[in-house]
């Protein structure tokens, strides 16, 4: 399997070779020449794995040239109760009004993108083990992404995590769980400004060639193709939980933001998996909602960018969105290209009516979209009919999955995050506490280990310097 450029100008490469990269070298997204095809036989011979042995099934048809033993240790090594909460690793409930959730949240930072990045973790110091490389990882965060990168690359060999954090703007339990890691190679960075100054840093940091490649600076962001693979691992798990034979069809309702989670849904349902709809779910932020209803993709600047109660979905352009586009384009990397430059003029596309149709007939896609007042009340009626708590994200999720879903329709949302990490929604929609596991009790008190600085690249670049690998 070789990996080309969504814009036409990257050689083919491996998987080990595109692994650590974020953009393509001409500004487009990897993507595999081709999807591997999943038969009935390899669907009835995978429904009963465990999810690690169903997960290095998967990875080894997109990542040849790692070997397979390394590739199983990895998988393995990543997928344990231990680190997921149960051998299921990804448990379904089923809610009384008979739409499925699929628990992604059960890792240590309580929100689905471990799911993907604790495997890339494993996958880096293995690679670059191989290599004699280190790597340094760089960094901004509003909360999800920079807790699951330092909880994923905590203690590997050969990598250092420097994570930039607006001061003073995350929750208690967000600063908390990052600022109490005392791996010595995670360096936790709280920047006198607002999440948007952290982003400019990082781009300024990178846009320094000399700077980046002396000190070997990389990313861990939603683009990564090994997380976008890593994902399609769970749309088969939730296919096998939540049917009992592969003659049956399920649809996938995704809380979506920069369109990484439901990309890879789109990955599995290419691939073979029964996948009849896959729905999107955004909040207020819903420029993926208006692409699938009217077929114009028209990304909002951040200014336009709404902050919202499920504060994960406040995109303003989907990153990984080109990825699909570029199959809807009959995978025409000139008309990619040329779009694109739209996108970045501020004026976005329109796909027309032919297009808008393939995007819901041929591919699947469906889109609905939730607010603030629908999340409140989502929350309150799965917590009366069901005892359960839903997060914020995962609310909009189900909230789009009521409303769109027909009969006879067996819909599985994706739960993409713990309550308890968004506690002032619950609250307000509750009146009570948000449950929060065990293993997070209390971790407010804890020791926190964080440098302050001011909104100052230098500043940044001779933190980097002191610290890195
Ligand atoms: C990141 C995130 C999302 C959005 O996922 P995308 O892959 O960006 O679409 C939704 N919910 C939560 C809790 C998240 O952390």
């Amino acid at each position: 399997m070789r990996y080309i450029s969504t814009r036409g100008g990257m050689p083919p490469k491996t998987f080990s070779e595109i692994l650590l990269m974020g953009l393509a070298p001409d500004g487009g997204l990897a993507m595999p020449e081709s999807y591997p095809a999943v038969d009935r036989a390899m669907l009835d011979a995978w429904r009963g794995l465990p999810y690690a042995d169903l997960a290095f099934e998967i990875l080894r048809l997109f990542a040849d040239g790692i070997p397979e033993g390394e590739l199983r240790r990895m998988t393995r090594a990543t997928y344990r109760a231990e680190v997921f909460g149960s051998d299921a690793i990804t448990p379904l409930v089923r809610l009384k009004d008979g739409i499925a959730l699929l628990g992604l949240s059960n890792g240590p930072t309580l929100a689905f993108k471990d799911m993907a990045m604790q495997l890339l973790g494993n996958l880096f110091e293995y690679v670059l083990g191989l290599r004699g490389e280190t790597l340094n990882i760089l960094g901004a965060t509003s909360g999800d992404t920079g807790s699951a990168a330092e909880y994923a690359m905590r203690g590997k060999a050969g990598i250092s995590v420097f994570m930039l954090s607006p001061e003073g703007r995350m929750s208690a339990f967000q600063r908390a769980q990052m600022y109490s890691l005392q791996d010595a190679n995670i360096h936790n960075i709280a920047i006198r400004g607002t999440f948007d100054d952290c982003q400019d840093i990082v781009k300024a940091v990178s846009a320094d060639a000399a700077f980046k490649a002396e000190n070997r600076i990389g990313t861990v962001n939603s683009i990564n193709w090994a997380r976008v693979v890593a994902q399609v691992v769970y749309y088969f798990r939730g296919y096998f939980a939540a049917t009992s034979g592969n003659d049956e069809r399920v649809s996938f309702c995704v809380p979506s933001g920069n369109f990484g989670n439901v990309c890879a849904g789109y990955i599995a349902r290419r691939m073979g998996l029964p996948v009849d709809r896959l729905i999107v779910a955004t909040n207020e932020n819903d420029v993926l909602c208006e692409f699938f209803r009217e077929g114009r993709y028209r990304p909002r600047g951040s200014a336009e960018t709404r902050v919202t109660s499920s504060p994960s979905m406040d995109i303003s352009k989907a990153s990984n969105f080109e990825r699909f586009v570029f199959d809807l384009a009959d995978r025409d990397p000139a008309r990619i290209a040329s779009l694109w430059r739209d996108v970045e003029r501020g004026e976005g596309f329109d796909i027309g009516a032919d297009g808008l149709a393939r995007a819901i007939g041929e591919a699947g896609f469906a889109a609905g979209k939730s607010c603030h007042a629908d999340r409140l009340a989502t929350i309150r009626a799965v917590a009366d009919s069901d005892g359960v708590v839903i997060d914020p994200h995962t609310a909009d999720g189900v909230k789009v999955a009521r409303e769109l879903r027909r009969p006879g329709e067996n819909v599985v949302c994706l739960e993409t995050a713990l309550p308890a990490k968004f506690a002032e929604t619950i609250t307000e929609a509750l009146g009570r506490d948000a449950p929060r596991p065990a293993s997070m009790a209390g971790i407010e008190a804890l020791p926190q280990r964080v440098d302050v600085l001011d909104a100052d690249v230098e500043a940044v670049k001779a933190l980097i310097l002191r610290a890195r690998r």
